[in-house]
């Protein structure tokens, strides 16, 4: 495998703030949030949660997997990249050895990590990314369509997760529609810069450390697992969720959902950088007041893929104008859906919230949740020029 890693090499992409692995944009976001989403996604009631991610998860990692294989690679190859690249991505490490006969295990899940963390208790499995990673995998590998399913899971105690192929073809989903987009996001020299913070010099260190999967296909870093998932995986199951709750009426609910969960990876996984040793070497010798940890935070956030955003006005402690010039969820739902009557980013906005009660809040971060309320006052996905996001003291 060692001699095939080249294949799944970062590129950064600097006019639009993108994490690009084997041609596919990803989004690193920690286990608290990945969970949280799937758990919010999974407990709807009147929905089928597992079908939006595992259908998701099988269009976006059909294509990915394709991507890194290569004219020539035998089959074996093909599956050892196949189960490389979920390593490499942070999910965890597959065993595919006896994929021929149906059976594919693993020793390790950043699913499972993040239900422990978050959701202890929870008796069904929880790898429901890896059954559409599987059968996504098996697309591209073989081109054959098939059903994986978890019949057991470490979540409850099992000593490995076992992924079973369901018996004979299946209908394949339909191939994922979008438009390309044209689009030209604001350039960093239309908005101030903050006076202590040297936000390029932060993306940039950010960008040069090794962030991939270890020997168990984990990424342990910052207290939080972090993970690289594909920004159209994110962008499908949010915007599946929130129809499917619309069709219910609940689309507010949905939303309000999303923002939550958001809200929650932004108080554990910006707490947990800024107390690791990367931020006290790299941010901490620019910080002079105390508004400097916002852009901190900020000038980190925008290393991680979700696109790049600027503050325009911050009171300490009080309020924060914040835009985003091209978040993946304002580029994803225009691209997936075309524009749309009211403001899409629900990551971001929760996120700000998050931002801000990490910075200025006290107590443990569930004091903290809540402490800032988060409204997008325009969106790229209503036809403005980016992304606004205002927060204020709840
Ligand atoms: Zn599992
Ligand atoms: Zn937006």
């Amino acid at each position: 495998m060692t001699e095939l890693r080249h294949r799944f090499a970062l590129h950064f992409d600097w006019v639009k703030h993108r994490r690009v692995i084997a041609g596919r944009e990803v989004i690193l976001h920690c286990h608290h949030y990945n969970s949280r989403i799937q758990h919010t996604l999974e407990s709807a009631a009147g929905i089928d949660g597992k079908r939006i991610i595992r259908e998701a998860a099988e269009s976006v990692f059909a294509e990915h997997v394709l991507n890194a294989l290569e004219a020539g690679d035998a089959t074996d190859t093909r599956w050892a990249l196949a189960a490389g690249l979920y390593a490499h991505l942070g999910f965890g490490a597959l065993d595919v050895r006896g994929v021929a006969t149906g059976r594919v295990t693993a020793a390790s899940s950043h699913f499972v990590e993040g239900w422990n963390a978050g959701f202890a208790g929870r008796t069904e499995p929880v790898c429901t990314l890896t059954e559409g990673y599987l059968a996504g995998a098996h697309l591209a590998v073989t081109g054959e369509t098939v059903a994986y399913r978890e019949t057991a899971c470490r979540i409850s105690g099992a000593a490995a997760c076992v992924f079973e192929r369901a018996a004979g073809p299946r209908a394949a989903i339909p191939p994922v529609a979008r438009a390309l987009i044209a689009f030209s996001p604001r350039p960093a020299a239309a908005f101030p810069a903050p006076a202590h913070i040297d936000g390029d010099k932060i993306v940039s260190a950010l960008v040069a450390m090794p962030i991939h999967g270890d020997a168990e296909g984990l990424i342990p870093a910052f207290g939080v697992y972090l993970a690289s998932t594909p920004a159209d995986f994110y962008n499908l199951v949010c915007i599946r969720f929130i129809e499917e709750m619309a069709a219910k009426g609940l689309a507010r609910n949905a939303q309000r959902l999303l923002v939550s969960d958001a809200e929650t990876c932004a108080l554990n996984t910006f707490r947990g950088i800024m107390s690791s040793p990367e931020w006290d070497a790299l941010v901490a010798p620019m910080l002079v007041e105390s508004a400097d940890s916002l852009y901190g935070v900020v000038a980190v956030s925008n290393a991680l893929g979700w696109g790049n955003w600027y503050v325009t006005q911050h009171t300490p402690g009080a309020t924060l104008r914040i835009e985003s010039v091209n978040g993946y969820e304002a580029a994803g739902y225009r691209e997936l859906r075309g524009t749309a009557a009211a403001p899409q980013c629900f990551m971001l906005r929760g996120v700000a919230a998050g931002m801000m009660g990490l910075v200025y809040g006290t107590g443990t971060m569930a004091d903290r949740f809540g402490t800032f309320a988060s409204s997008e006052a325009a969106c790229i996905c209503t036809g403005a020029e980016s992304c606004r996001f205002e927060v204020r003291r709840a």
